[in-house]
């Protein structure tokens, strides 16, 4: 899946201590990287203070209010990736950008056409630059590889 399509999804899992005991729970997100900071469960109805990430949870079960709190970490999760949408989709159409250059520069390198060339239509002037940049050593297969 297109890392730009990514959906984050969140939910609380528990945390078991030993295989059987459940000590706590963690907000996690669907997208792999990210998961909250553990809450810790409080056996005993005064150990519940939720500003010290501690829950008092008799069945174990967290009930919505307390999935909420939960997920609140979440939340600042999903709304950053939100936010940061419009630097992914500028990032990858530069990648893609950079890409369709650096297949142009092939192209016309293998019609023939010379470095001084290149270097004229991508403003350096300079045929050395224009090499440099695209043709020193074999041919960069990666986008990313390319200094700018
Ligand atoms: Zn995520």
């Amino acid at each position: 899946m297109s890392a730009v399509f990514e959906s984050h999804h969140g939910w609380v899992v528990d945390i078991v201590a030993d295989g059987i005991d459940l000590i706590g729970w963690r907000a996690m997100c669907s997208c792999g990287r990210w998961y909250g900071q553990p809450w810790q469960r409080s056996a005993l109805p005064d150990g519940h203070v939720p500003a010290e990430r501690r829950l008092h949870c008799p069945g174990g079960h967290l009930d919505p209010a307390l999935t909420r709190l939960v997920l609140e970490e979440w939340e600042c999760h999903h709304f950053e990736m939100q936010a940061l949408m419009p630097v992914r989709l500028a990032f990858q159409d530069s990648e893609s950008a950079r890409q369709r250059l650096v297949e142009a520069v092939r192209f016309v390198r293998s019609t023939g056409a010379s470095w001084e060339s290149i270097g004229q239509v991508i403003g350096t002037e300079s045929a050395e630059v224009a090499e440099q940049r695209f043709g020193v050593g074999p041919w960069r297969d990666t986008v990313s590889q390319l200094e700018w």
